[in-house]
């Protein structure tokens, strides 16, 4: 079991690395160079949203760090990245007009988009909330241990679709 987590938890990893790597500096490695010898830490990052979102989250962290390079003095950062009330948060360390319709498009977007899988979703759940299409709802409200696992696999499979220059598991 753990097996799949640890698989999913990588490629998560794997896409806040990429996005710092190509961002250095909405994602402050610029500023904040990673001591050698210390392995990228993409807590450091806080981008915490499932596979589905995360082309929206890559295209407005694209457009931001356009911004910081061809506006003097302008050095915007990422805080956080995350899932809240079953909408996409994008944190900065500080804003502009420009930055907050950037943040305003990607959450709109993220709004309609199925968290785990990429496709059309909408706004569902009760005490707890989610952006999910029907089918990953109906699996998310089905949870148990016993299907957990083909769950994360798809969501595996959708990141390394979405994301995944080179494939190295098996
Ligand atoms: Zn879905």
């Amino acid at each position: 079991m753990s097996n799949f987590y640890d698989k999913y938890f990588e490629k998560q990893k794997l896409f806040a690395q990429s996005l710092a790597e190509k961002y250095p500096i909405f994602f402050g490695i610029a500023r904040m160079p990673i001591e050698k010898g210390i392995p990228f830490n993409p807590i450091q990052l806080s981008i915490d949203v499932d596979a589905g979102w995360w082309k929206i989250v890559e295209e407005a962290s694209a457009a931001i760090e356009k911004l910081n390079q061809e506006t003097p003095n302008m050095e915007i950062q990422a805080t956080q990245i995350k899932e809240k009330f079953g909408g996409l948060r994008i944190y900065t360390n500080y804003t502009t007009d420009e930055v907050e319709a950037i943040i305003e498009e990607a959450e709109k977007k993220a709004a309609v988009t199925c968290e785990t899988c990429g496709g059309p979703g909408s706004l569902k759940g009760g005490s707890w909330l989610y952006t999910l299409c029907d089918e990953c709802f109906a699996k998310r409200q089905t949870r148990t241990f016993d299907n957990i696992e083909e769950e994360i696999t798809e969501i595996v499979q959708t990141a390394k679709e979405m994301f995944d220059p080179k494939d190295e598991d098996e």
